[in-house]
């Protein structure tokens, strides 16, 4: 056990930061051009951020990627969301988001298609899971896939999906069988210029990102783009756990961008003749904020760091989850605190990193239901949430 980060992961976080700091005012236009439905900014971030080697991080280097460990992906996902968030959600989409599962279940044809697509910042694929009646119960999907000839033929819904427009595909988990069972579920990739897709106008979440509703209207695609036929659902959620740790470390960036923006702040900020880091009671705020910081880091790098032996460990994930939402919560809200009014204003940095972290409780499964499953690890049990005779 090392709990030392080496020269080198040093070295390439120092570097990021840099990048990502000179890449700041394309980052601006792109956030500010998606607000506005256009998506031409963020495609030349997105091209400039391949440029620079900041996608595809843990991507095979034969497909385009970088060939990182995923503890050192994350370590740089944590570093970009530090400088930006629209940075931070390129660099975990390509790297630690749906491709994943592209990488692990797709075809060689898939693989060189999409995961070098989406190193070379060509194109996106966003990740279609939940429905207006299958949220927590994401088994309960009703989205169904038949093969008809050379072609899949898709009907159903898909809401919440985050930033679809902004995407060229979806990797979208939808049901194969007809049984009801989980067993039904498989995947495909759908191009969002499929014939019978249909993607609404979305709503603006707190964190002022959009998230969409895609419809399927007999919606027809090749053949060639279904990544698992069925039988899929435990497979795609152990992949599934990689995204989450992606996710987990945009959380930390944005907690580590507040604590240290308040850090510098209360050894400015003069109240009473006295620096506000004079205040004992606000050193104690501090305190806790870097002690929360470490200790979500380290759950966080735990779970990554021994993904040397395969895909990363349900339960370590679990519990790196609900520790960094909540604690990613806590530092954001200290940091707003720290501020005073200044933090409540939209022109100080703080209020947004809050809004960006509130989310990390919900999607990825919410806290509650992962807090369902590592109970369920503790006691052996099977731990179905589903109603008698519903299973
Ligand atoms: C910012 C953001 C981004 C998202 N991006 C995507 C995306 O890209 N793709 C996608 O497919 N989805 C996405 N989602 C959707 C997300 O996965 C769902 O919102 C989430 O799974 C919860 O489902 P729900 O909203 O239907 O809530 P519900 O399942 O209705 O839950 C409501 C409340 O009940 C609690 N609850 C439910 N069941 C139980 C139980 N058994 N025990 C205890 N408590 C329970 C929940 O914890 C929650 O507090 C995103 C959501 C957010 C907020």
């Amino acid at each position: 056990m090392d709990f030392q980060l080496t020269g080198d992961q040093r070295e390439l976080i120092a570097a990021t930061e840099k990048l990502c700091t000179q890449l700041l005012p394309l980052a601006k236009e792109a956030h500010e051009g998606e607000k506005r439905g256009d998506f031409a900014p963020l495609q030349k971030l997105r091209k400039a951020m391949a440029e620079n080697g900041l996608l595809g991080l843990n991507m095979p280097t034969e497909y385009g990627g970088m060939g990182l460990p995923l503890l050192d992906t994350l370590l740089l996902i944590q570093t970009i969301q530090k400088v930006d968030s629209t940075m931070g959600g390129l660099t975990h989409r390509t790297s630690t988001g749906a491709i994943g599962a592209i990488l692990e279940l797709g075809t060689d044809e898939q693989k060189a298609q999409y995961v070098t697509g989406v190193a070379r910042g060509d194109i996106g694929v966003s990740i279609g899971i939940t429905e207006p009646n299958a949220g927590s119960a994401a088994t309960a999907m009703t989205t169904r896939a038949r093969i008809e000839g050379d072609e899949v033929v898709i009907t159903g819904q898909k809401i919440f999906i985050s930033a679809a427009k902004a995407h060229h595909y979806t990797m979208l988990y939808c049901r194969f069988g007809t049984t009801g069972r989980a067993s039904d579920i498989g995947a495909v990739i759908v191009p969002h210029d499929a014939p019978g897709l249909t993607i609404g106008n979305g709503s603006e979440n707190m964190a002022g990102e959009r998230q969409y509703e895609l419809f399927f209207d007999d919606c027809r695609i090749p053949k060639a783009n279904i990544l698992a036929e069925g039988n899929a659902f435990g497979k795609l959620i152990s992949v599934y756990n990689s995204e989450r740790l992606g996710s987990i470390s945009r959380m930390l960036g944005s907690a580590q961008a507040s604590f240290e923006f308040a850090l510098q702040y209360v050894q400015e900020r003069e109240q009473f003749g006295r620096q506000l880091a004079d205040f004992q009671g606000l050193q104690w705020i501090l305190a806790e904020m870097k002690v929360k910081l470490e200790a979500a880091q380290l759950l966080t790098y735990r779970a990554a760091a021994n993904t040397a032996i395969g895909l990363p460990s349900p339960l370590e994930t679990s519990v790196a989850k609900v520790y960094v939402a909540q604690a990613a919560k806590e530092i954001c809200d200290d940091a707003i605190q720290l501020l005073g009014g200044y933090g409540y204003m939209t022109e100080y940095p703080v209020e947004a990193r809050y809004r960006e972290v509130r989310g990390g409780s919900i999607y990825g499964g919410t806290l509650q239901i992962h807090k369902n499953m590592i109970a369920g690890h503790l006691l052996k049990r099977k731990n179905s949430q589903w109603a008698k005779g519903k299973e």
